[in-house]
């Protein structure tokens, strides 16, 4: 059993006084986040002096009594620490040169508001502090674990959602002595070494041609119009259905790789984004890659199963697995090749995983290049960690 963090997102039907109560939920955290920005922006400016969360919290306290602002009295007071909380975070980030300077809020993107505790669903009812009636779940999948914090949201196409962050005791899956390495391509999703090819589905294909026809027909209607404004939701609810469809499947291919194999070999995305020119480039954001190594990871994590990237610039297409021969001139649109040197016929992306899994297990013994690799084995993060920084990075 391991402790382990997961994610739950699930659409809410709020009625009317509810989504009326939610909005000043949005619009109080929006207003706090933008108000103690510029009080940050303003101090700095005036007395070069950095205000912390504290600072902004005990402001906030005596905010709460001035009657101008009495009507941050309905608003769950922890969703009001929270967003100064995220603030704070978004501000080190900015001094540790991990992030932009915070930008102010606006309420024409998607809204939300964090709610730290206090979070419980009982009989298709959420319950959450400040509400007197539960809103309406849809609970499409069983909770596991204990519900830590949540965020509810409201997205540009009028639908309510709350994810919640759960900690849960998991079974690990069982040890299966197998390992393997994954060519991620563009024709499949994912091709490995021990000859399984994963697809890209179908129906996503059909959405996105269809997304980018109504994409092209929203660029075409006059500003303002409410053509316009339709096409544009048109566009967000396709978004959402392909963000859908694609996490499905991607939960279904994670799942059953991690399930199988105990060593996962795959090349690491920042280095195959560089090998790869523009036009390719739209594919590869098209088929959720990032999504589907962040879920390899975690999932890897949760079992106690192992990734290893390979973190540099390796000739995996080019290389015959069996001598070594590099074929230099071998270009994306040859799916086969014999290598002149051992005369064996390679299946291009079979060929690749192979190497990836050589190359995987050459670094796992130490026989690789230690400077070059990343090997992410096992870490878990802290509760507080992941508390503090309100992760949904692990949505199941
Ligand atoms: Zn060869």
């Amino acid at each position: 059993m391991k402790t382990i963090f997961k994610s739950y997102k699930f659409r809410i039907d709020p009625t009317k006084d509810q989504q009326v109560l939610l909005s000043k939920h949005f619009g109080a955290c929006r207003f706090i986040f933008n108000h103690y920005l510029n009080e940050r922006k303003d101090e700095y400016l005036n007395n070069k002096n950095t205000l912390n969360y504290h600072d902004n919290a005990n402001n906030l306290t005596q905010l709460k009594k001035d009657e101008n602002y009495i009507w941050l009295k309905e608003i769950n007071s922890q969703s009001l620490q929270s967003t100064l909380k995220h603030l704070d975070i978004s501000y080190n980030r900015f001094f540790r040169r991990q992030s932009k300077f915070p930008k102010f809020k606006n309420k024409y993107t998607k809204q939300s508001f964090t709610i730290p505790q206090s979070i419980t669903i009982e009989e298709e009812q959420l319950w959450i502090p400040k509400f007197k009636q539960g809103i309406k779940i849809k609970l499409h999948r069983e909770i596991e674990g204990k519900i830590m914090f949540g965020t509810i949201s409201k997205t540009v196409t009028n639908k309510y959602y709350i994810s919640m962050t759960c900690e849960v005791q998991h079974q690990q899956y069982e040890k299966t002595n197998s390992n393997v390495g994954i060519d991620t391509g563009l024709k499949d999703l994912a091709i490995l070494s021990d000859g399984k090819v994963y697809e890209n589905i179908k129906t996503l294909k059909k959405n996105l041609k269809k997304l980018k026809f109504n994409q092209r027909q929203f660029s075409k209607k006059q500003k303002e119009s409410k053509n316009r404004l339709d096409q544009k939701l048109k566009v967000a609810i396709l978004h959402e259905r392909i963000t859908n469809v694609r996490r499905d499947y991607l939960h279904k291919v994670t799942t059953e790789i991690v399930k199988n194999h105990d060593i996962i070999c795959i090349e690491d995305l920042a280095v195959k984004n560089l090998m790869k020119n523009h036009k390719l480039a739209l594919s590869f954001a098209d088929v959720g890659l990032g999504e589907l190594y962040s879920m390899l990871e975690y999932k890897s994590n949760w079992n106690d199963k192992t990734v290893i990237m390979i973190d540099r610039f390796f000739p995996s297409s080019k290389m015959c697995n069996i001598c070594n021969y590099i074929k230099d001139d071998l270009t994306l649109k040859d799916r086969e090749w014999t290598c002149p040197s051992c005369n064996t016929n390679h299946n291009r992306d079979l060929n690749a995983s192979l190497n990836i899994l050589n190359q995987g297990l050459k670094i796992l013994s130490g026989s690789g290049i230690e400077s070059d690799i990343k090997q992410k084995q096992g870490e878990s993060s802290s509760v507080e960690e992941v508390v503090n920084l309100e992760t949904t990075t692990s949505l199941v």
